[in-house]
């Protein structure tokens, strides 16, 4: 399972052509009432350019498959009778996300709808542990999270898991994952067998998590977030730009300053040696530790000159990296995310100090992410969704 593309599965009866168009227009359907339900007939057929008779026909299978349902009779239409008002099943498929931190492990179950309807997070330093160690932990948070699905009346349609590392395009493989010193690490080896699943970088999760989900989030932004280390996750024409291999976005390791300090990718300087949680932490005079990020955000607003002046700094050193970024891609809005979403007061006027001094173009807007540090967590659970919603025949049987 890709985490944003639906995958082109099965083989049914019809000729192709015809196959293709049905799906897509189950999708379209589904989509309409997700979007803009509770819809009657003749709403989605007006929204989607389809006569009646041709939803009607498409609405009764999704009925059937569980993916909408009825709420009984609108208000009287003016003219003709009155019709049923559809809504996305609340107890149809679910999206399962997870969340691999280097400190802990969540997860969560989303209904087709969008709505949160179970989660569990769990306290753990997952620094010295194995892959194999790590997600049997996991599983039995995924296996808990079942249950209640399904004392919910849902079903999980799928697993989606957010980790801090590289994931190599379409695979189940975490190439690298600093942090945790996981090497070439094959999650689906330890991850239960009968979830569709998809593995993939905790930065495109939140990235994906602000393009659905955000407040007013432009269709080309660079996302940026931060905890332990710093990713980014470019979205244009409202799609991840995953590179070649699936490795863009590690803008943690952007040189700032190449004669800087050693960095663990082996580099020098890297962003991450200056704006990373570590880094901060040290620049600001206090020992890493548990949520470290709210006693920075708690020590500056009380004025602590020393935790101001490191944020700053670490803020300046964000505007250097993401210029190169910006001078080469143009997005609209760089929008900072997660942990950096808390710090956004201290870190942003030197941000944009640096940024409006050496971009080229007129300017680039940065906005902090209303989602906050719940957004890769998240992100993993709407991908399983959407998957839904974009491909309703591989759940209409
Ligand atoms: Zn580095």
């Amino acid at each position: 399972m890709e985490c944003d593309d639906s995958k082109q599965t099965g083989a049914g009866r019809l000729p192709d052509t015809q196959q293709g168009m049905r799906r897509r227009n189950l999708s379209r359907v589904l989509h309409t009432v997700a979007a803009d339900g509770p819809l009657s007939r003749a709403g989605v057929a007006s929204r989607i350019g389809l006569t009646r008779a041709a939803v009607s026909t498409l609405v009764d299978e999704l009925i059937r498959a569980g993916l909408l349902e009825e709420l009984g009779p609108e208000r009287p239409a003016r003219v003709g009778r009155p019709g049923s008002a559809l809504a996305v099943s609340a107890h149809g498929p679910a999206g399962i996300g997870a969340e691999v931190g280097v400190d802990h492990l969540a997860v969560c179950v989303v209904d087709l709808r969008g709505a949160v309807r179970a989660r569990a997070v769990r306290q753990v330093d997952n620094r010295a542990r194995t892959p194999k160690a790590v997600l049997a932990d996991l599983t039995a948070l995924v296996r808990q999270m079942v249950v209640e699905a399904g004392q919910e009346g849902l079903r999980p349609a799928g697993l989606a898991i957010a980790v801090p590392g590289l994931v190599a395009r379409g695979t189940h493989t975490v190439v690298r994952a600093p942090n945790l010193d996981w090497h070439d690490a094959d999650l689906s080896a330890w991850l239960p067998a009968e979830l569709p699943l998809a593995v993939d970088n905790e930065a495109n999760f939140g990235a994906l998590a602000e393009l659905w989900l955000g407040d007013a989030a432009p269709a080309d932004f660079l996302h940026v977030s931060a905890e332990i280390g710093i990713g980014a996750a470019l979205v244009v024409d409202g799609r991840l730009l995953r590179g070649s291999r699936g490795f863009a976005g590690e803008l943690g390791h952007v040189p700032v300053w190449p004669e800087g300090p050693e960095c663990a990718c082996g580099g020098r300087g890297c962003l991450e040696q200056y704006a990373g949680e570590e880094a901060v932490l040290r620049a600001a005079g206090l020992p890493p530790g548990a949520d470290r990020v709210a006693v920075l955000a708690e020590r500056a607003a009380a004025g602590d000159e020393q935790v101001r002046v490191a944020l700053r700094d670490a803020g300046a050193a964000l505007g250097i990296a993401l210029t190169g970024a910006v001078n080469l891609l143009d997005p609209r809005a760089v929008v900072l995310g997660g942990a950096l979403s808390r710090l956004a007061p201290w870190l942003v006027p030197s941000l944009e100090d640096e940024l409006g001094r050496r971009i080229a173009g007129p300017g680039c807007d940065v906005v902090v992410s209303s989602i906050g540090s719940e957004g890769p967590l998240l992100g993993a659970a709407h991908a399983v969704v959407r998957a839904v919603l974009d491909d309703p025949m591989g759940v209409v049987v």
